[in-house]
């Protein structure tokens, strides 16, 4: 058994949506990001990673590499899985937090935990997906961004 933690920001840029666990939510600005700028996924990556003691994803997937440039980041997750697969370890359970003032998270929040689930590959109940708001303070307070960390529990895999 071995727990990982993620954390990822990206600052907010022009645009119509933010990506989030893979989702499109509709928002009044974008993030400027090399890759889609998914910070719910960026996280995720490095937490698994992370538990795995693998590293973390700006090691395995630079952000000055051309292939990346506006890539899905469910790549980065799907990867990482792939290399948890080769380490014979699974995901038990993964817990995501978004901070920001906006875009809402609750008309999304159920959309984004089951594509989580799906790309984790583990049951709805073994994902969960919670947002907070920093109380207007700070770079996230004053809405200059997003930030999400992530934590996961892996198991040994059979
Ligand atoms: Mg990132």
């Amino acid at each position: 058994m071995r727990i990982g933690c993620g954390i990822d920001v990206h600052a907010f840029g022009p645009g119509d949506h933010v990506m989030l666990g893979g989702v499109r939510v509709a928002h009044s600005c974008g993030v400027l990001a090399h890759s889609d700028g998914d910070v719910v996924l960026h996280a995720l990556t490095d937490a698994l990673l992370g538990a795995a003691g693998l590293g973390d994803i700006g090691q395995h997937f630079k952000d000055t590499d051309p292939r990346w440039r506006g890539a899905d980041s469910r790549r980065f997750v799907r990867a990482a899985l792939e290399m948890l697969r080769a380490h014979k370890l699974r995901v038990g359970n993964a817990d995501v937090t978004v901070l920001a003032e906006a875009p809402k998270l609750a008309p999304v929040r159920e959309q984004i935990r089951a594509a989580l689930a799906e790309l984790l590959q583990v049951s709805a109940g073994a994902v969960n997906v919670k947002a907070t708001t920093t109380e207007k303070l700070g770079f996230l307070g004053r809405a200059e961004g997003i930030a999400a960390q992530a934590v996961v529990l892996l198991l040994d895999a059979p």
